[in-house]
C-alpha cells in the first residue's frame, strides 16, 4: 500500500510527495536511531514555510501593529489582519472580527469561563461537560460554576476501556433548561474519539444553552466548518497543526461576542479612557488588550496555507489508515490493551494503550532509545484515568508525515520491550 494518500489534484499529489522534506526537524537521529516522532498530541512539528513565516517578519517587517503610521507598522498590522483572515477562512467563520488570538487552547476556554460565565452564571445553574474532558476544559469550568454557586454535571462516557463514546441517551436527560452552558471536545487526547459535535451543539440550542468546543485535537486534523458544527464558541492552539508555540484561537459568535465584557484591559482594546473610566472597542480587539502575538499569528497563518495545500480530507484519511495499521499491529501483541473506540469505529490518528506490568514511564523512556517519541501519563486527564481504573497510559499519535514503516519501527520497540519485561 502506498504510504500517499489519494489526492484531488497534481498540486496536492505533488505537495505530498515531498511532505517528510518540509520538515527540517525530522532529519535526525536521536539515541542513533533516526527520529519517530509519534507525540503529535502533544505538539505537531513545524514546516520550512512556517518557520521561514517567522523569520522573514523578523527580518523585514517587525513592527508594532495597530498604533503606527509608519511603513513597518502598516506592513505588520495588514500581515496580521491578514492571518485573522485567513483563520476565519481556515473555520469557515462568518466574519474575521469572530477571531480573537489568545495563546492557545487554554487561554481561550478560560476566557469563556471568566467573561462569559461571570456575565451569565448564577446559582442553580448547570455547566455541563463531559467525563473525558483534558484539563483545560474541565478546571475553567468547575472554577466558573464554584464562583457563581452553578453546578458543573458531567455527560457519562460509555464502555469500560471508553469504547462506547457519550451516553447520548443520558445527555438527553441531562440537557434541562437550567443548563446554559454544554463545554465538549471534539477529540479526546487519550482516547481518540471522535464526537459528533454539530450533534451535541443542535442538541444545546433546542435548550438554549451556549455551546463551548475544545478543538486542540482536531484542528488541522479534520476539515472544520463552525456555520456548519453551528457552536457558539470554539478553541483551538497553533502548535498542533504545524503552527508555532504561544497562537492560538477563540472562535466566537459574533452576536455573543459583542455582549461580552473583556476579560484583560488595557492598551489597544479602548476607546476612550478617563480619569473615571473606559469604553471598550468592539471584537476582536477588545479581547486583545496589549501588543499582540504579532509574528506567530503571522505563521499560523502560514501553517493555514501548508495545511489547505495537502488538503484536510486527505490528511484526515492518511490519519486514519495509519490508526487503522497501528490498532491491528498492537492488538497482535501480548499484554497490550488498547482503550477507546475500536478499529472502524469514530476514531482520529492516535491510540492510547496500558502495556500489563510496565509502567507507561518506562515505555517512552524505553521506545526513546529506539529513537521513538511517544507520550506517558494520565494525558491531561486524571478524571478519566480514575474511572478506566488505570493510572497511565501509552500514546502513540499520528500526523501528516507518519508513514507505516514508523509504525514498525514503533512495533518491534514494543516487543523489544515486552521481551526485557517478561525476562
Ligand atoms: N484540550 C485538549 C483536548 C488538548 O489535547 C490540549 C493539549 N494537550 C489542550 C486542551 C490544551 O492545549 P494548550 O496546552 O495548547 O493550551
Amino acid at each position: 500500500m502506498s504510504d500517499l494518500p489519494p489526492s484531488n489534484s497534481d498540486l496536492q499529489a505533488a505537495a505530498w510527495r515531498n511532505v517528510r522534506a518540509d520538515f527540517p526537524v525530522l532529519h535526525q537521529q536521536v539515541n542513533g536511531k533516526p527520529l519517530v516522532y509519534l507525540d503529535n498530541g502533544a505538539t505537531s512539528q513545524k514546516p520550512r514555510a512556517v518557520i521561514d513565516a517567522l523569520v522573514r517578519y523578523y527580518e523585514r517587517d517587525n513592527s508594532n501593529v495597530h498604533r503606527g503610521l509608519h511603513t513597518l507598522s502598516m506592513r505588520a498590522t495588514d500581515a496580521y489582519e491578514g492571518a485573522r483572515t485567513r483563520l476565519a477562512r481556515f473555520i469557515n467563520a462568518a466574519d474575521p472580527a469572530e477571531i480573537l488570538f489568545t495563546r492557545g487552547t487554554t487561554e481561550s476556554i478560560n476566557l469563556v469561563a471568566r467573561s462569559w460565565g461571570h456575565a451569565h452564571l448564577k446559582p442553580g445553574d448547570v455547566v455541563l461537560t463531559t467525563e473525558f474532558e483534558h484539563h483545560s476544559n474541565l478546571v475553567p469550568w468547575q472554577q466558573a460554576a464554584k464562583a457563581a454557586g452553578a453546578t458543573l454535571k458531567y455527560v457519562p462516557l460509555l464502555g469500560a476501556d471508553g469504547e462506547g463514546g457519550l451516553d447520548l441517551a443520558a445527555l438527553d436527560t441531562l440537557l434541562t433548561p437550567q443548563v446554559k452552558l454544554f463545554a465538549f471536545t471534539h477529540i479526546s487526547n487519550t482516547l481518540g474519539t471522535i464526537n459528533p459535535v454539530a450533534e451535541l451543539c443542535r442538541r444545546a440550542r433546542a435548550v438554549g444553552a451556549v455551546t463551548v468546543i475544545d478543538a486542540a485535537q482536531s484542528i488541522g486534523h479534520v476539515p472544520l466548518d463552525v456555520q456548519q458544527i453551528g457552536c457558539d464558541f470554539l478553541a483551538f492552539s497553533g502548535h498542533k497543526m504545524c503552527g508555532p508555540t504561544g497562537i492560538g484561537v477563540l472562535y466566537g459568535r459574533r452576536a455573543l461576542l459583542d455582549k461580552l465584557a473583556p476579560d484583560e484591559t488595557g492598551g489597544g482594546m479602548v476607546v476612550q479612557v478617563t480619569y473615571e473610566g473606559a469604553t471598550w472597542k468592539p471584537a476582536p480587539e477588545r479581547f486583545e488588550a496589549g501588543t499582540p502575538n504579532v509574528a506567530d499569528a503571522i505563521a499560523l497563518g502560514a501553517a493555514c496555507d501548508y495545511l489547505d495545500a495537502l488538503g484536510r480530507e486527505q490528511i484526515a484519511a492518511h490519519d486514519d489508515r495509519l490508526v487503522r495499521v497501528a490498532m491491528e499491529k498492537l492488538s497482535a501483541l501480548p499484554g497490550i490493551r488498547i482503550i477507546g473506540p475500536r478499529a472502524g469505529a469514530e476514531r482520529s490518528g492516535l491510540v492510547s494503550f496500558a502495556f500489563e506490568g510496565v509502567h507507561a514511564h518506562d515505555v517512552v523512556t524505553f521506545a526513546d532509545e529506539d529513537g521513538i517519541a511517544l507520550r506517558g501519563g494520565h494525558h491531561c486527564n486524571q478524571p478519566l484515568m480514575r474511572k478506566l481504573g488505570l493510572t497511565s497510559t501509552t500514546r502513540a499519535s499520528f500526523y501528516l508525515y507518519n508513514t507505516e514503516a514508523e509504525i514498525d519501527r514503533l512495533v518491534a520497540s514494543l516487543a523489544r520491550i515486552q521481551k526485557f519485561f517478561a525476562g
